[in-house]
């Protein structure tokens, strides 16, 4: 059985792991878009802050892949699943077939139309290379701009004010899609904040940026305000990474569509991860259950699931929110 799994999160890795331990002579392949060995992207932030190297957030669950002889091809991203054929296409013209195939991409952040006007005024923080790029921008810079709600909005402002930055944190109001973190314990960590010399502007939105001079920009907000700073970095919430699967076959709602098996309408085809809207047998309904253990429960469940493990996936609410990883959030903002 030849076993590809797309992204090399915590899904990924996982599902790679369990299918390899259901079956010893299995091709097990990932394939992903990154070109950094698997890394936890919880702790990010923390090399915004450079409290963390880049080489100290490994992801422990990368380790020792090739021992377990599961592949790993970096730098392929995938653009089209053609499920007639069993075959993914990537972006630099390759091909890989598949018995099994899983979708474990995660998300996008997204970005604000607001700021399309002004593309070179914003950073992403998502990926290892946007908490470096953030990081190094801020070396050069005095002012600091974080947009985004919850959880990632205050982690970025926390970061960047820890590097000594002069932070605003814009904070349009509560997660879409993820949990919010409950509204005692967000008051305290944004008193903190305030505390620490975060500016913090609560219900409002960016309405525009304008470039000054190519490393200055003027962040207009919904409520009038006009807030200098050098760069803006845009810590949103994650939309499902699918839009390769268009034409695929495989249903997409805002994530990839898969039953309580994980498994999507097409048969030999799972998602799992924050890319996947599962169904929840308990509730009835369909949901993205975003975070890092949901991810690696969702993951070994599909790789388990892929080589015949038809093991049913329940949701648990504190697989996402009361145990982030690493430290408890309230602990980290003391
Ligand atoms: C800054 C930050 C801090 C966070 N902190 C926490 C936290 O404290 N606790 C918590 O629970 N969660 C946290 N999260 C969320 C958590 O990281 C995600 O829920 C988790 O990583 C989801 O795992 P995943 O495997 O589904 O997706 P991801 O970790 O996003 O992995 C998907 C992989 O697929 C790759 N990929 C995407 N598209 C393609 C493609 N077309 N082809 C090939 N590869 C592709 C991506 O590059 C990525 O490597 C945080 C997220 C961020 C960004």
């Amino acid at each position: 059985m030849r076993y590809l799994i797309l992204g090399s999160g915590p899904a990924g890795i996982a599902a790679a792991r369990a299918a390899r331990q259901m079956e010893q002579d299995a091709e097990v392949v990932v394939t992903t878009e990154e070109s950094a060995p698997p890394y936890l992207r919880p702790h990010l932030p923390d090399v915004v802050s450079g409290e963390k190297e880049a080489g100290a957030v490994a992801d422990p669950q990368g380790n020792a892949l090739a021992a377990e002889r599961i592949e790993v091809r970096q730098g392929k991203r995938a653009r089209r699943v053609d499920a007639a054929r069993n075959r993914v296409t990537f972006s630099d013209g390759t091909e890989e077939t598949y018995n099994f195939l899983l979708v474990a991409t995660g998300g996008k952040p997204i970005v604000p139309l607001a700021l399309m006007g002004c593309p070179g005024s914003f950073l992403l923080l998502n990926s290892l290379g946007d908490a470096l790029r953030i990081r190094a921008r801020a070396m050069r810079s005095d002012a600091s701009l974080v947009y985004g709600p919850g959880y990632l909005g205050i982690e970025a402002a926390r970061a960047l004010r820890t590097l000594g930055q002069q932070v605003t944190w814009v904070n349009p109001g509560l997660p879409r899609f993820g949990n919010p973190i409950s509204g005692e314990i967000e008051a305290k960590i944004t008193e903190k904040l305030r505390k620490n010399g975060v500016r913090i502007k609560e219900g409002t939105d960016i309405a525009d940026a304008l470039d000054l001079d190519g490393g200055t920009y003027n962040v207009l907000t919904t409520g009038g305000e006009t807030i200098r700073c050098q760069m803006i970095v845009v810590a949103t919430e994650r939309l499902p990474a699918v839009g390769f699967l268009e034409g695929s076959g495989v249903k997409v709602g805002t994530g990839a569509l898969v039953d309580e098996y994980l498994r999507t309408g097409v048969s030999n085809i799972y998602a799992a991860g924050d890319c996947a809207e599962v169904f929840d047998i308990n509730r009835r309904e369909s949901r993205i259950n975003f975070g890092w253990r949901s991810a690696m429960k969702q993951g070994q469940l599909a790789g388990e699931n892929m080589a015949g493990g038809n093991k049913l996936y329940i949701r648990n609410t504190e697989d996402y929110f009361g145990l982030l990883y690493g430290q408890p959030l309230p602990e980290r903002f003391k």
